[in-house]
């Protein structure tokens, strides 16, 4: 179950010439630069606009969104925290982990079927009972899926990020490669699926087509997750479509973010994060 499987890392990695996914998984990191989203090319890593370690500063307050003054609909029943530990985390391109090293104390590994690198095959407690719960669910209407990749550490980022700058230089990596400490994986709380009849739609945009992705779309909220980067939505969540990319954001947060048909960002309104600010 745990075993490595050469084909389908080889795919994953293949997959990542032609997709970034925003957390970077280890799987797709091998590769060359592709042809993912353009991102701003710097050298040191952005900070925080507004960091706030002991609490949750006001959404409304981080800074103004464009449009963020027309009419609000209903409150949310979540904002954006920079709390780390929290699972309303806000982690883009943006907005860094706070510290950027940190890591979850609770990690555990998910019951569930694993395809990918071991080392990346753990989530925060709360994420894990849920993926369970959406991996069952998914059995039993007849759809199996697997886990490619969890949390990943910031040092095992900073391998995975330093290698693609070294191969290809920072431009080319900040297209494939999150920087260490901007991947959502890195929270604990973000974790690709794929389902066993891939390898040709494994982090691709074609798993969105598949019926496990199709049932994926429509149920992860029931048990707390969102896509978090849909279509057609790179200039605000900073990547492109990636359906096998999900979120965990409690299930209250994540059946708003459905029903308004938003972007986290979005829902938290906050700034769009098309790339890193320096
Ligand atoms: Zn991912």
């Amino acid at each position: 179950m745990r075993s490595i499987s050469h084909s389908l890392l080889s795919a994953a990695m293949t997959a990542v010439l032609l997709t970034g996914c925003g957390g970077s998984d280890p799987g797709e990191d091998s590769a060359g630069a592709g042809t993912s989203p353009a991102t701003a090319s710097a050298d040191a890593v952005s900070a925080p606009e507004t960091v706030e370690p002991e609490s949750e500063p006001p959404a409304a307050e981080h800074e103004a969104e464009p449009g963020g003054e027309e009419e609000a609909p209903e409150t949310p029943v979540s904002e954006a925290s920079w709390e780390p530990d929290s699972v309303h985390v806000l982690v883009n391109k943006r907005n860094p982990l706070d510290p950027l090293s940190y890591s979850p104390s609770d990690l555990v590994t998910p019951n569930v079927p694993l395809h990918g690198p071991q080392e990346a095959m753990q989530l925060r407690a709360e994420p894990a009972e849920a993926l369970e719960r959406l991996f069952a669910a998914a059995d039993g209407a007849g759809h199996s899926l697997s886990m490619i990749s969890g949390y990943r550490s910031h040092d095992y980022q900073v391998q995975v990020y330093g290698q693609h700058v070294a191969t290809n230089g920072q431009e080319a990596a900040d297209r494939v490669s999150a920087r260490p400490g901007h991947s959502e994986h890195q929270t604990g709380l973000a974790v690709d699926v794929d389902t066993p009849a891939g390898p040709e739609t494994t982090l691709r945009r074609a798993f969105g087509e598949t019926p496990e992705g199709r049932w994926v779309a429509e149920n992860a909220h029931e048990f707390g997750f969102i896509i978090r980067y849909p279509e057609g939505a790179e200039e605000i969540t900073g990547f492109s479509y990636e359906p096998w990319h999900l979120r965990y954001v409690g299930e209250a947060t994540a059946a708003e973010i459905v029903a308004r048909g938003v972007t986290l960002e979005e829902y938290w309104d906050q700034p769009a994060a098309p790339d890193y600010q320096d």
